[in-house]
């Protein structure tokens, strides 16, 4: 096993799989670290996280963050921070639901983290129903695009009325 130390956050590797562990304990609502936002781009990879409608950021070591459909932190992208949702021991790993930043995801994949809510495909929120999505915590850019999405079947469904 592999740990790479970094301030309160250790990446642990195993079989290649990565794992972000923090290695001390945080009370629901702080503040753990900033969200890295030199590095952008306008299209996704394993290793970014969208903070707006076509800028996704390159987050260094949070790429190690795996997702969770229960969730122990969040990414602000408004504030630009990570954030516990949850009280955190020592130790313990960090996950995050990507649905929650990400729109349409460059490599999806089958959720396996058990929690009772488990969405199981994980491509991005593009592709949850409305009514999974609301029980979660969503960002500006994914709200917005969700509301736009609704306001366009508004318009369509209005134009099949007068139609
Ligand atoms: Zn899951």
């Amino acid at each position: 096993m592999v740990t790479t130390t970094m301030e309160t956050l250790a990446i642990k590797t195993e079989n290649k799989f990565r794992t972000l562990v923090s290695k001390q304990a945080y009370k629901k609502g702080e503040v753990i670290c900033a969200m890295p936002s030199e590095n952008l781009t306008d299209k996704p990879n394993r290793f970014t996280v969208q903070i707006a409608r076509d800028q996704h950021t390159h987050v260094g070591k949070l790429a190690a963050l795996n997702h969770s459909c229960d969730p122990n932190v969040i990414l602000d992208t408004k504030h630009m921070e990570m954030v516990a949702c949850k009280d955190i021991q020592k130790g313990e790993e960090l996950f995050f639901f990507y649905p929650s930043t990400e729109w349409e995801m460059a490599a999806p994949f089958i959720c396996l983290c058990g929690a009772p809510n488990c969405i199981h495909v994980v491509a991005g929120a593009r592709f949850l129903p409305l009514s999974t999505l609301e029980q979660n915590y969503l960002n500006p850019h994914i709200r917005e695009t969700i509301v736009d999405l609704l306001k366009g079947t508004k318009q369509h469904l209005k134009k099949l009325h007068e139609g």
